[in-house]
Parts: C-alpha cells; sequence; structure tokens
C-alpha cells in the first residue's frame, strides 16, 4: 500500500498536462485524499484531450493568458483551500503565485516561467536571463514576506537537487571526520559548506535514455519538454559566482540590482560547453544552460553581503541530455532555426539508458563528491505510470513538495533551498532508484587535448576558467 500524506480539501487544478503533469497526476491520485470531481485539469493541447476523456478526468481546455488567467482560475479555485499545481510552459509563475496567494490556495510550479513570447522576444539579454525571472519571485516574497504558501521551483532541478546538496554536505561532513549535525538555518548551511571547503557545485547530469530507431532529422527530441528545452537552451548561460575564482569570463556580466549571487554570459547557453563528471561516463562535456537552482543555491549559500560576499560557491549547471537532444541541439544551432516537429521519448519507447542526476561538490579536501539520483526508464516503469525517468524525478518532487506545502500551511513563498530537505526527500525517495555518493580524483585539468594549447589555470584546478571549454 502506498502512504497517503494528508487530504486535500477543495479543489484541485492542474495547469499543464504534458510530459510533467501526465506523470504527476497518477502520484496526486496515489498519494492524496481528495474529491475526484474537485480535480481539473487547463490544457490547451486537443492532443492530450483523449486520454483525458478516456480517464474521465475534468478539463478546461483554455491556454491561460496575461487577460483571462483571473477569470479561468478564479472559477475554479475556491479561496483557503484545494492546491493549484502549475505543470504549464508559457504561463507566467509570478502572477499564478500573486494571484493563489491572494486566494490563499496553495501554489507549487517547478520553473520560474513567463508568459508566452518572453524568452525570444526581448532583445535585452539580461532581462531573459533567470536571475532577472527569479530575482522579481523573490522581491515578491520580500514585499509580502510570511502568507499562503507558494512553492517556486519544486522540480528535479531546479528542486531536488537543493536537497542533494544538503545530503552531500552532511555526508562530506561525516566522511571528513566532522560534525555532520544539520545545522539549524540558512546561516548555518552557509557555514557548514564554507567550513568544508567546497568551491563549487555542477549539477552534473548525464542521460543515457535511448529508442531503438535513429532520431529523424528535423525533429527536436527530448526526455522532457522541447519547448521549455529550447526556451532555456537559447537563454544567456548563467552561472552562480563564487569568491575562489580567480579570473572573470571577457563575456561576462554582473546584475546592478538583486541578489548578486550570479553572472551571465554573452552566449546562448546549450552551445556552452563545460567540462565535468558523471558516475557512468566519467569526464564529459555538460552544457551550461540556464537554471534557477544554479542562482539560488549560490545565493542561499553565500556568507557576508550579497555584493561583497566572504565565501559563495561557484554553481551551475552541467548538463549532457539524451543523445537524441545532442543531435537536436546541433542540428538547430547548425541550421538557425528550431524544428517544427518535437518528440519526447515515452517511457515505452526508450529500450535503454538512465537519468543520472546528481550535484557535483569540489574543490574540497576529497577533491569531488557526486551524490544523486541514478534512475533507469526500466525501473521508473516500474515504479509510476506514464513517465520516463527524468519525469519521475520531477513528478516525485513535486509530490514533495506538495506534501510539505500541506505540512507547512503559512510559510510563504519559498524555494527548494528554504524546505526540509530531509522530510521532502523522505517522500521523494522510493521514486528515485539508487541514491549514490561518488567520489573521484578527477578535476577539469585532467583528460584534455594536450596537442593544442590552451587558456587554462594549472594552480586552481577547478576554476570556472578550466571547467569553461575552449
Ligand atoms: P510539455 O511541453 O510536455 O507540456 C507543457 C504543457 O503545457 C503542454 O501540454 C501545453 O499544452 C501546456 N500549455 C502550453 N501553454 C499553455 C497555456 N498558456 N496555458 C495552459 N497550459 C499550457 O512540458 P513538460 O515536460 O510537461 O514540462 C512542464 C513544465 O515543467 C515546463 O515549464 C518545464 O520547464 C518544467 N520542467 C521542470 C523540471 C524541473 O526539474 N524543475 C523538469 C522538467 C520540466
Amino acid at each position: 500500500a502506498y502512504p497517503v500524506y494528508g487530504r486535500i480539501d477543495g479543489p484541485i487544478v492542474i495547469i499543464g498536462f504534458g510530459s510533467i503533469g501526465k506523470g504527476t497526476w497518477p502520484l496526486i491520485e496515489r498519494h492524496f485524499d481528495y474529491d475526484a470531481d474537485k480535480l481539473t485539469i487547463i490544457e490547451p493541447d486537443p492532443g492530450q484531450h483523449n486520454f483525458l476523456r478516456q480517464h474521465r478526468l475534468n478539463f478546461v481546455d483554455t491556454a491561460l493568458t496575461p487577460e483571462n488567467y483571473r477569470e479561468v482560475l478564479g472559477r475554479l479555485l475556491e479561496p483557503g483551500k484545494g492546491f493549484c499545481v502549475n505543470l504549464s510552459v508559457d504561463v507566467s509563475s509570478l502572477d499564478l503565485i500573486r494571484f493563489c496567494r491572494e486566494l490563499g490556495v496553495p501554489y507549487i510550479d517547478t520553473v520560474v516561467e513567463p508568459w508566452a513570447g518572453y524568452y525570444f522576444n526581448t532583445t535585452d539579454n539580461a532581462a531573459r536571463t533567470n536571475y532577472a525571472l527569479r530575482q522579481a519571485v523573490r522581491d515578491e516574497k520580500a514585499a509580502h514576506p510570511g502568507g499562503s504558501t507558494a512553492i517556486s521551483c519544486c522540480g528535479a532541478n531546479p528542486g531536488m537537487v537543493s536537497w542533494f546538496v544538503k545530503e552531500a554536505l552532511l555526508t562530506l561532513a561525516r566522511d571528513t571526520g566532522r560534525d555532520a549535525t544539520p545545522p539549524a538555518d540558512r546561516a548555518g548551511w552557509a557555514r557548514l559548506m564554507q567550513g568544508l571547503g567546497v568551491q563549487g557545485i555542477h549539477i552534473a547530469e548525464r542521460d543515457t535514455q535511448a529508442r531503438r530507431v535513429p532520431r529523424p532529422r528535423g525533429v527536436f527530441v527530448n526526455t522532457w519538454s522541447v519547448e521549455g528545452f529550447i526556451a532555456e537552451g537559447f537563454q544567456p548561460a548563467e552561472l552562480g559566482w563564487g569568491t575562489h575564482e580567480p579570473w572573470f569570463p571577457e563575456n561576462g556580466h554582473r546584475h546592478d540590482t538583486g541578489c548578486q549571487a550570479a553572472i551571465w554570459l554573452e552566449r546562448p547557453g546549450a552551445i556552452t560547453r563545460v567540462h565535468t563528471w558523471c558516475p557512468t561516463p566519467g569526464p564529459q562535456f555538460g552544457f551550461l544552460v540556464t537554471h534557477n537552482e544554479a542562482i539560488s543555491i549560490s545565493d542561499y549559500y553565500t556568507v557576508g553581503s550579497g555584493d561583497a560576499p566572504a565565501y559563495r560557491p561557484t554553481c551551475h549547471y552541467a548538463y549532457h541530455p539524451c543523445d537524441d537532444a545532442v543531435l537536436s541541439l546541433h542540428e538547430m544551432f547548425g541550421s538557425g532555426r528550431a524544428q517544427d516537429k518535437h518528440h519526447i521519448l515515452a517511457e515505452d519507447e526508450i529500450v535503454e539508458g538512465i537519468d543520472e542526476l546528481g550535484v557535483l561538490l569540489y574543490g574540497h579536501e576529497k577533491n569531488a563528491l557526486w551524490y544523486g539520483s541514478r534512475l533507469s526508464n526500466e525501473a521508473a516503469r516500474d515504479l509510476a505510470p506514464y513517465q520516463n525517468a527524468t519525469g519521475l524525478q520531477v513528478t516525485s518532487a513535486v509530490l514533495a513538495g506538495m506534501v510539505w506545502a500541506l505540512e507547512n500551511p503559512g510559510a510563504g513563498i519559498v524555494e527548494a533551498d528554504e524546505m526540509d530537505h530531509a522530510r521532502c526527500l523522505e517522500v521523494q525517495r522510493p521514486y528515485l532508484g539508487p541514491v549514490e555518493a561518488h567520489y573521484t580524483d578527477w578535476t577539469p585539468l585532467q583528460d584534455r587535448w594536450e596537442l593544442f594549447p590552451e587558456d587554462i589555470d594549472p594552480e586552481e584546478p577547478w576554476a570556472f576558467r578550466n571547467v569553461l571549454a575552449s
């Protein structure tokens, strides 16, 4: 029997029934007590409607817009109860957070998403950063502290990886003979990371999921939202910028306002390669695609003031998506146009592979520690329906976030770093396959192509200058 974590009284609204919405629904059904006729899905894509009808799920086929969202959601939600679960693209997270908090309805999403058009119609690259999107949510939190719980960015990454950072820190503390009692507050966690000498963190991911047929030319293939991946891949590369960095990238920019934890590069993330490491491949290239957690983690673990910190870790995504997605990116950037045809690999067509998603804490006395989930598609299929391994790492984090929100109703606007990581992982862990810690001696100075001179810093192995591939 599956644990039922609580009762949700009143309407549950799921916005978006794509790869993540469709996988989250069975987990909500399994782990919460609620009135089935009070669950409604907002999904404009007719391609999903037959499934919704077959499963007797209430749905609304209206795409949310800045003009209609208050009216459409206002009709479905009831003040002070229920849950709003936003798993769509092109719907403003900030506007929904504001509206749900006005109503007192618990809210969760997996990304700070803007309204349609924002990613491609804005010419100012600084405004297209995740820093700007996240800062707007942080400013809302600062202006309106406390109140009804709204969880921002609670998927796998952003989301679960913030909980992994904490587990990894406790593992490292234990393995280096230090006190491994979980700190009680943010400042304590930041001092723990500083004391351990962690210079930075890669969100180090290798997706080896593959199907039998080769990728057809002209189709963008991925294991989760193609639209979401193209949008973030075209945003500037961004990273939390640590205090140990001895060099500043020529195409790098700081921000004038906000938390100051991150910088951005004058280059799309999906063609910015970094040297990184995961257990299965060992050393590999990852793409420095911008992600909310790169900023939130660097911000959370800052010691001292934002503009002149005593300590801050560097943090960024280092993503090797599934091989078909790598080829899709190559084709897209080479041709200068995004493919019209999109395909998300379904759990039944994938014949092999895992999504290996973890955090690589580097620069400390044990060099580097990777801590993460190595979930195979095969295992995912046995654990829950309608999703591949990538999906299940995300949807189980949404489940954990919803449980935490029910248990912490007046927590205000929070990010994963600010939640109880042990409770969240307790809920999520049954869905993550093997969760493992791996130490490695590898540094970005190793395994390079030595016949060609490179602009590297031999004194500081983990400097971003060495991580960034030329
Ligand atoms: P998807 O592309 O498969 O599905 C998105 C769905 O949103 C589609 O079904 C689409 O019809 C619907 N939609 C589009 N415009 C809408 C609108 N205006 N109103 C309502 N619905 C609309 O994407 P997915 O893989 O399910 O991902 C969903 C979201 O989750 C994306 O924003 C993605 O970036 C995010 N995500 C986060 C993580 C994480 O780990 N944090 C991982 C994967 C996906």
